[in-house]
């Protein structure tokens, strides 16, 4: 399969075979994880990136774009369609330069940015301290009810009268609720702020109907593509159609030079097979997967902020268990389940060993299970929570999860022929 590695760099080869055999055999739980089907991954793999295409279809700074054009304006074409945006950008290497270029196109340097805050669930770069988007911008962060873990409206709405940002960020990393995006957009008006919304996480709930649509709602929404939505990895760019000039103008040349043309390609082929309707039944059963799981974890005395979850992923607060987030999910690891640790609202843990564990359900979903092997996987996690110093009961763990992963192959293709 990987012939030509083989023979020019036989160590790369080896360690590529090994990570593909840790993907086969290993529950994936990292909900900002997936698996694209073997088109996407060609696409990807393809002489596109051979080739340099600066600027936008039709105004390139270099000849020979014959296809690279019509690759991108079918990529764009089809993520207006799928999300009902006025237009796309299709070229931001990843979520976090769609973030800071979707900033730099509404806002100036010293700007005031208002998001949620990291150990609350957004993401770095939404005005985090560390990121440069906590030090171009002048930053305010938000914070969920430290008592229901939910978004509380009202304090997001008194903290922005409060400081007016120019740009108001939704959306989040580790959020397991629906977000009401009309809120958001109601808040924005009536301090005069843009409403920027960060779908990374659940554009592929978006496109499959199994979430609001923040479009209608926003200035300018971003996402990352390789997430729910199942593509490669990458970041994408929807907006109104006022802020074309703008956005356009922000990543590419503000901050971008070439595009990736292999993975726009790539990208363009996960969005054709986010418009079928196998689509949809997958979004759909990623929300049942989660709600069943979340349901079982609860059965077991597992505390999950906010009580469960309406998306596709879920975080448990381990406080009332006496464990902490890393070594159980190091334990797990063992085990064969993939999943990250995180911090929980109000946690005085630090961020290296906090008291949550974040789980998810799209990668699992893609490979087809259901409602079933959720049982399976929350009595697994509940095994492992309870013998965190037994290695022989993580191993049987280990081996029973391997079986099941045998049952459930990574599969290759994702709609059937039309
Ligand atoms: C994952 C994520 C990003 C960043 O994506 P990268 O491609 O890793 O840069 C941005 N925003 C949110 C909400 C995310 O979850």
């Amino acid at each position: 399969m990987f012939s030509a590695i083989a023979k020019t760099d036989p160590v790369i080869c080896k360690l590529i075979e090994g990570e593909q055999q840790r993907q086969n055999s290993s529950i994936r739980l990292i909900p900002s994880e997936n698996y694209v089907s073997r088109a996407v991954m060609q696409a990807t793999g393809s002489c596109l990136t051979n080739k340099y295409a600066e600027g936008y279809p039709g105004k390139r700074y270099y000849e020979g774009q014959q296809f690279t054009d019509q690759i991108e304006t079918l990529a764009i074409e089809r993520a207006k369609k799928l999300f009902g945006a006025d237009g796309a950008n299709v070229q931001p290497h990843s979520g976090s330069c769609a973030n800071l270029e979707a900033y730099c196109a509404l806002a100036k340097p010293g700007d005031t940015i208002m998001g949620l805050a990291l150990p609350h669930g957004g993401h770095l770069t939404h005005g985090w301290k560390v990121s440069n988007t906590g030090k171009f911008f002048k930053s305010v962060q938000y914070e969920l009810d430290a008592k229901t873990g939910r978004l509380d409206y009202d304090k997001i709405a008194d903290l922005a009268r409060q400081h007016k940002p120019k740009i108001l960020i939704s959306g989040s990393s580790a959020y397991p609720r629906a977000i009401d995006f009309t809120a958001f957009q109601d808040i924005a008006k009536s301090v005069g702020a843009y409403h920027i919304s960060d779908m990374a996480h659940i554009a592929g709930l978006v496109a499959g109907k199994a979430h609001m649509s923040p479009i209608p709602y926003s200035d300018i929404v971003t996402t990352t593509t390789h997430k729910t939505l199942r593509g490669p990895r990458g970041g994408m760019i929807l907006f109104k159609a006022e802020h074309e000039a703008a956005v356009n103008k922000a990543v590419f040349p503000g901050m971008q030079g070439g595009p990736h043309m292999h993975t726009i390609s790539g990208l363009a082929v996960s969005l054709h097979e986010a418009l079928s309707p196998e689509f949809e039944a997958y979004a759909r059963q990623i929300v049942k997967n989660a709600a069943r799981l979340a349901e079982k974890l609860m059965g077991y005395g597992f505390n999950l902020v906010s009580g469960g979850t309406d998306n596709h992923l879920m975080l448990i607060d381990l406080r009332n268990k006496n464990l902490t987030g890393k070594p159980l999910a190091k334990a797990l690891d063992r085990a064969h389940i993939e999943c990250n640790y995180n911090s929980v609202p109000g946690d005085t843990a630090g961020p290296f060993n906090p008291s949550g564990l974040r789980l998810g359900t799209p990668a699992i979903t893609t490979r087809g299970m259901k409602e079933p092997q959720m049982d399976q996987i929350a009595a697994w996690i509940n095994t492992v929570a309870e013998n965190l110093a037994n290695e022989d009961a993580i191993n049987k763990v280990g081996k029973a999860v391997q079986d099941l992963c045998r049952q459930f192959p990574l599969p290759e293709e994702f709609i059937k022929n039309q």
